[in-house]
């Protein structure tokens, strides 16, 4: 009862935009994968699963079965799994709907929009039933000889060289499991947290960039932030010592001339460099108004200070 959106993706006619995602899921996660490789010999029918997945070895490890969220589809996809399972020795999962959504929580993208992206693709037709008389498996009954054949096929199918084989071969060979027979320490997708451009690194890695560009970009920019963050503090420290000051000298401030400021500020210059190192008129003028206004403006916000407190 898969009635979904067929179409191809790589190299693959996927029959459905279900098994279109968990590809799309299993690629994202650099997992090596193939397609419809072996046919099985369940109840005297055979039976095609949709994912077929390889050990370092080439030796057939797990299937997974996409189904649509269909009870009675499922539970029949189910029965025939676990015969598999006795036969072959290998695990099995059916994954539907409600599994893909698990699966795609770890992802950047969310399920709907990766379906809709693929019914919306032009590589995609409406893939009417496969079960039933369109089957092209309908009605063929297999002799006790094709039997034979189709449990040798599935044990020997490693030992040949079959398309399929070679698919194996390739997955294996771009995730760097078949090297030397070598398990690599396993590695995973991220997307970098600057540019989110995709890369692969070991799972035990703490990197979150996908370079040394996008990792000193953002250490600058910490940087530059700390700075400002602790410039801002220093403002306003230096402003409100500029407050305190004048409060303390009140008398002085209203009686300085506008052309004897030099003289009365500076003891308040002196402690603020001592205080704060900073020793520029044109800075402290900043830090009370927001931009430097110069000693005349500072001299009359000290007055006005002064004669607004008086009261
Ligand atoms: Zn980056």
């Amino acid at each position: 009862m898969n009635r979904g959106y067929a179409g191809f993706y790589k190299e693959y006619y996927l029959r459905s935009s279900y098994e279109y995602a968990y590809a799309f899921y299993l690629d994202y996660f650099s997992v090596p994968w193939s397609y419809e490789d072996q046919v099985f010999e369940i109840d005297g029918k055979s039976y095609k699963p949709d994912f077929f997945f390889y050990d370092q070895n080439g030796k057939l490890e797990k299937i997974v079965e996409i189904k649509s969220r269909n009870k009675e589809a499922k539970e029949k996809a189910e029965k025939r799994l676990l015969a598999i399972e006795k036969q072959c020795k290998i695990r099995t999962e059916l994954i539907s709907y409600e599994e893909l959504k698990t699966l795609y929580k770890e992802m950047p993208f969310s399920l709907n929009a990766v379906i809709n992206k693929w019914i919306d693709s032009e590589k995609t037709t409406i893939n009417k039933a496969m079960e039933g008389i369109l089957n092209p498996h309908f009605g063929l009954k297999h002799t006790e000889e094709s039997k034979k054949l189709i449990g040798e096929h599935t044990q020997n199918l490693w030992n040949s060289n079959s398309v399929a084989k070679k698919r194996m071969i390739e997955g294996l060979r771009k995730s760097g499991l078949s090297q030397k027979g070598k398990i690599k320490t396993p590695r995973e997708a991220r997307h970098c947290m600057l540019c989110s451009n995709k890369y692969i690194v070991m799972k035990t890695s703490t990197r979150i960039y996908c370079s040394r560009e996008c990792s000193g970009k953002v250490a600058i920019k910490l940087a530059s932030d700390a700075y400002v963050k602790k410039r801002d503090f220093i403002h306003a420290e230096i402003r409100n010592y500029v407050i305190q000051w004048t409060m303390e000298n009140k008398e002085l401030v209203l009686a300085t001339p506008f052309n004897k400021i030099n003289s009365t500020i500076k003891p308040m210059m002196d402690e603020i460099h001592r205080r704060y190192n900073v020793k520029d008129i044109r800075v402290i003028s900043k830090t009370v108004f927001g931009v430097d206004r110069g000693r005349k403006e500072l001299l009359k916000f000290m007055k006005k200070l002064c004669s607004e407190n008086v009261c």
